[in-house]
Parts: structure tokens; sequence; C-alpha cells
């Protein structure tokens, strides 16, 4: 066997090889409605339609094997992680729980509405009707809603509008990327050989797609991987500084942490940023887990990713004017941070894309109807 340094593969490798051609089998019991093979496993070892739903304990040790190459213990495993679903009638799929349109479930999405919700664990079928051709969405739910509540299911709606049911199709699975739909050997040979490198892989994946200038982008992955030079982590490396406290509000030990999302000043930064694109502001205090869920509806997946450069975009400003306060005794001040974000990402998109003829104000008084309008 050549070794890895001659160009053959090395023992990792062909382990993985090995597992993506096992997890084959696994994508074919979801995925097939039918079949002899499919029969036959179902008759000998008893499980039902529902193979995926079915708990590790009470299964055969066969598919016991199999579920642990799919990395199945406590967690979901690498190819449970892959799995969607592909709206037919809404038979199979759990409104609320399944991850169906978008890239998360509704649960995780909108987690106030799910918890006042009385469709909790139905199938999408159950939560609407079919009147005439069109379809129709029914959510009930376990109390009146205040009035900020039912902006979100507003929200929640506009967001389903971007798919439909189909009536005469049953609901199926889908397995990979949005340009797979379908288990490659391939794709889960490269998901298994990514494994490992960090549990925030996903966050990076998408930081590196973003739209915005590359400066903003790697300001942006500096933030999320703590390695940008505040006063905090240049004392923990040993540098001796009078003051470790934020720049910009002299409070808190500045770390990245702090400075992109705690900080009394950055929090307005934000908040401007969401009254801006009129959404529902969603706190979270993890850098990561604010990139993750920086979401923005009724766009498609591109223009999501305007908006993930958006984000970035702030993330510089915000440095910037962190910098200015540093070495040029500046004062803070939320709303300079706020509009040379919004000036750099409108130059980004003026830079980029020859259709988008939106002025700075235009973008700046109707940024959805500009984000939309970018091809
Ligand atoms: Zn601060």
């Amino acid at each position: 066997m050549q070794t890895k340094r001659e160009g053959g593969l090395g023992l990792r490798d062909i382990q993985n090889f090995n597992t993506a051609l096992l997890a084959k089998w696994k994508w074919r019991l979801i995925a097939e409605e039918k079949g002899r093979w499919k029969e036959m496993v179902v008759s000998k070892y008893g499980l039902g339609s529902e193979v995926s739903r079915i708990p590790v304990k009470l299964q055969s040790w066969w598919w016991r094997d199999l579920a642990k190459a799919c990395g199945e213990g406590e967690d979901e495993g690498w190819f449970q992680k892959e799995v969607g679903w592909k709206l037919g009638r809404g038979d199979k799929v759990r409104f609320w729980e399944d991850i169906w349109v978008g890239n998360s479930s509704l649960k995780t999405l909108f987690p106030r509405l799910y918890s006042l919700s009385s469709n909790q664990g139905q199938k999408v079928e159950e939560v609407g009707r079919w009147d005439d051709e069109v379809w129709r969405w029914n959510l009930r739910w376990i109390r009146a809603r205040f009035e900020w509540e039912s902006k979100l299911e507003e929200e929640m709606l506009t967001f389903l509008s971007t798919t439909s049911l189909r009536r005469e199709k049953k609901d199926g699975h889908t397995w990979g990327s949005e340009d797979e739909r379908c288990f490659s050997v391939k794709f889960a040979y490269a998901c298994l050989a990514n494994q490992g490198r960090g549990p925030h892989l996903e966050v990076f994946k998408l930081l590196w797609k973003a739209k915005a200038f590359p400066n903003m982008v790697t300001t942006a992955w500096r933030a999320l991987t703590d390695s940008l030079p505040t006063r905090e982590r240049l004392s923990r490396k040993g540098t001796i500084l009078n003051n470790t406290l934020c720049a910009l509000c002299q409070t808190t030990a500045e770390s990245s942490q702090h400075l992109f999302m705690e900080c009394k000043h950055t929090l307005c930064v934000w908040s401007m940023c969401f009254r801006w694109f009129g959404i529902v502001l969603a706190k979270h205090n993890d850098i990561k887990i604010n990139f993750e869920s920086f979401h923005l509806f009724q766009v498609n997946s591109k223009q999501y990713l305007v908006w993930k450069g958006v984000w970035t975009t702030i993330v510089r400003s915000i440095w910037d004017q962190r910098n200015e306060v540093v070495f040029k005794q500046s004062v803070v001040d939320a709303e300079e941070i706020f509009q040379k974000a919004q000036i750099k990402s409108w130059q980004w998109l003026k830079h980029k894309s020859n259709s988008f003829t939106y002025s700075l104000v235009g973008w700046i008084l109707n940024p959805m109807s500009c984000i939309t309008s970018f091809k």
C-alpha cells in the first residue's frame, strides 16, 4: 500500500471510505419506500416504517453496527445531521420538530411560538387544510398571544410561504447539502474527513461563504475564533497592560465575547441593525450562535449569504471603532459604528452586482427590497 505522502490513501481514509459505503445501506432503509431488500430487513428485524426514529437500544445488532458506523450515540451522528425532508403532502414530516423549510426546525427558529403551540408533535398535514387547491395554515395556540408574538407568527407564516405542499406526493427524505439532496458516498466521505475539526465547522463553512469584502470576513473570523488582539487576550498571552477593560465601555474585561456581543454599546449597534430590517431581536450571547442564528426569511440562499455578510460588516465596524478609540482617542458612537457598516455593506453590493441599482439612501431606507433584488 502506498503511504499518504506517496499519494495513496492513509488508513483513516480507508476506514472512512468503508464507513461511507456502509452508510449507504442506512440511506436505502430510510429513503426507499418499498423493495424486496427492505421488506426482508424489516420482516427479519421487525423494524417499522419510521426506522430512523427507533431508539438504538431496541434495534438489532446488525442495525446497531450500522448505527455505530453512522456515528450515532448520545448525540445525533454525522449521518443523521445530513438527513433532511422534502415536503410532499405533509404526511410524515413533523411541523415543528423536523427540518423541512430552511436549515433549521421551526422549533429552533421560533422557540417562543413553539412553547405556545397546541400543534406540537403533529405532522404538517395536521396543521392546516386544503381549501380547494389552496393550502391554508391553521395554527392553534394554548392561549391568546401578545402583540409581539403575533408579529412572530406573521414572520413565520411569511417564511412558510417560501415552500408549498404537494397534494399528490408523499413526503420523502433528502441527504446532504442543497446541491446533493440524495446520498452520495463521495459526500459522506467528505463529511467523515471533516469530522473532529472542531464542533463549529458548520459556522466557519458558512462564514467563508458570506458575501462581504474579504477583510470584513477575516475580521469576523478572528472574532469568532477569539484571535483578535483584544485586551483580555493580550494579557492572557502575557502582555502587560495598564488597563484590560473594554475600550468602549470601560467596565468589563475586553474579551471578544464582551466586545462584540455583551458591551452596552455593541448591543445598541445590533439592535439598530435588527430594527433596520424590521425583525424581532433574538438575543444570543454566544458569538457563534449569534452568527448562526442571524436569520432572515423570505430570501434565497444567495441573498441569505449577503445577510451573513452584513453580520461580518457589523463586526468589522465595531472592531474599527474600538481601534479608533484605543489609538486615536475617538469617542464611542454606536450610531456611527452602525452607519459605517451600512455604507460598507452597500459598497459591497454595488461593487459586486451590476444589477444592483439601489442608491445608498435606498439601501438604508428599504434594505429588505434591496436584498431581495440581489441576483
Ligand atoms: Zn464594553
